[in-house]
């Protein structure tokens, strides 16, 4: 038997109509936030994940899908949606419209070559954000609360934002070279991955998961330290129109994220659920104003996030919420042997009329077709014999009241219209009338 590949999971059923509910609720979110959807490929050019991730992030130096394609170009299946929206922003000459900022929103998978475990899957789902075109902090505070909105509306109550800045460029380059400083002297005690970091983004060594709790970290030199006025009064900025939206936060020096190309704003929301594993992390993003400069565009700030879908399934289970529809049905056409023709172009008319419909394939005895469509809790049962055909006078049943009807079949439409506004308040019944 050939397995799915490691790290990877089929979604169905119950798994399924959550996914496609999530599905619909973004995207109603993002309708009322006024973000237009985009959608990338699911593959790049490697070059644009090492340019605009980093090769110092994880997801560059040890975690990418790379391949070589037949015409032997450098390939990598897309780890990140950020990369792709601002390639096609410049590609597509976004920059050049009359809509400022562009405000645009992604979902899809993404594919990361992790160790698989609880919350951590080596092809998962993103929806994400990205905003170009504003630098102005109170885009960083509608940024961090598309997530919390997101959790909120979702029912989800055990959600903690965490924000930090790494400040301007000049900030961060002051920033850096204390840290330089400040490690130089213990870079024996770092990990090996931490002295890699050393040379190529010592900012990173503070978002190390091996060194995290030594006290070479914890006195570690702190960004807020070296901020210049400006990137003090942006965060200063960020926090009071967070705190305009009721949106409690707590400032965490030490956070940087996984990504080299941040500026300003960082930020997460994590699960802060009892009981949840480890990978709490539920979305993370902020500020990048040089990226698009970095990919070959004009000078264009940007902000955004993105969020696993996973962890935030698992978040909903650990609190109970239930968020999948019942598959529900209101038609059950039975034909009687010979009379197939005739269910099958009804069932596909009734479809059109934009009723949910199923009928019997399997030529099943009446009994056995009855307790079908109760499993499917069907309101209506049709029944397709040799006089209804003759007549196109329909038999028609009420699966709940039991009651049958003889309809026109230029009647039915109507019929079903009615028959389905009707009330109902029979056990099993998953009709919302
Ligand atoms: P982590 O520190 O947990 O590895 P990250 O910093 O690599 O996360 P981002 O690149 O910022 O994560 O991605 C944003 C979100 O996507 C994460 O907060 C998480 O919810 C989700 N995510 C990232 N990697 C995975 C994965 N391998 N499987 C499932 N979800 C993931
Ligand atoms: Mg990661």
């Amino acid at each position: 038997m050939i397995q799915k590949p490691k790290g990877t999971y089929d979604i169905y059923d119950k798994k399924g109509r959550t996914f496609q509910e999530l599905e619909k609720l973004m995207a109603v979110l993002m309708e009322n936030y006024h973000y237009e959807y985009i959608r990338t490929p699911h593959f790049e050019a490697s070059d644009l994940f090492h340019r605009s991730v980093g090769e110092s992030s994880d997801i560059v130096s040890k975690e990418t899908y790379d391949f070589l394609d037949r015409g032997n170009r450098n390939m990598t299946l897309r780890p990140e949606g950020t990369a792709g929206v601002v390639r096609s922003y410049i590609e597509n000459k976004m920059y050049g419209d009359s809509i400022m900022p562009r405000k645009l929103w992604y979902y899809g998978p993404m594919y990361r070559y992790e160790r698989p475990q609880s919350g951590r899957f080596r092809e998962f789902y993103q929806f994400g954000v990205e905003v170009f075109g504003s630098d102005s902090p109170m885009m960083d505070a509608e940024i961090i609360s598309i997530p919390v909105n997101f959790y909120r509306l979702l029912g989800l109550k055990g959600i903690k934002v965490n924000i930090n800045t790494l400040g301007d460029q000049e900030s961060r380059r002051n920033y850096r070279e204390a840290l330089v400083e400040y490690f130089k002297p213990h870079l024996d005690h770092l990990c090996e991955d931490c002295q890699t970091r050393f040379e190529k983004n010592p900012l990173r060594i503070l978002d190390c998961k091996i060194d995290h709790a030594t006290d070479i970290m914890k006195n570690a030199p702190k960004i807020t330290d070296y901020l210049n006025e400006e990137s003090k009064k942006h965060f200063e900025d960020v926090k009071k129109y967070l705190t305009a939206l009721k949106i409690d936060y707590e400032v965490v020096p030490d956070l940087v994220r996984g990504l080299d190309y941040y500026t300003h704003t960082v930020f997460e929301v994590e699960a802060a659920i009892e009981g949840f594993g480890s990978q709490n992390v539920l979305c993370g993003g902020g500020r990048y104003n040089h990226l698009v400069e970095t990919i070959g565009g004009p000078e264009t700030p940007g902000v955004g996030f993105a969020m696993g879908l996973e962890r935030l399934l698992d978040a909903l289970d650990c609190e109970e919420i239930n968020i999948a529809g019942e598959s529900s049905l209101d038609v059950y056409v039975i034909p009687m042997t010979g009379m197939e023709d005739y269910a099958l172009s009804l069932s596909n008319d009734l479809r059109l009329s934009g009723f949910q419909v199923e009928m019997d394939y399997m030529n099943r005895k009446i009994q056995n077709n009855f307790k079908q469509a109760d499993r499917f809790h069907s309101k209506i049962i049709i029944i397709i014999g040799e006089n209804e055909v003759k007549e196109n006078i329909l038999t028609i049943k009420d699966n709940h009241t039991k009651q049958e009807y003889k309809v026109k079949l230029e009647d039915i439409v109507e019929f079903l219209d009615e028959k389905l506004a009707e009330e109902c308040d029979c056990e099993g019944c998953h009709h919302e009338n």
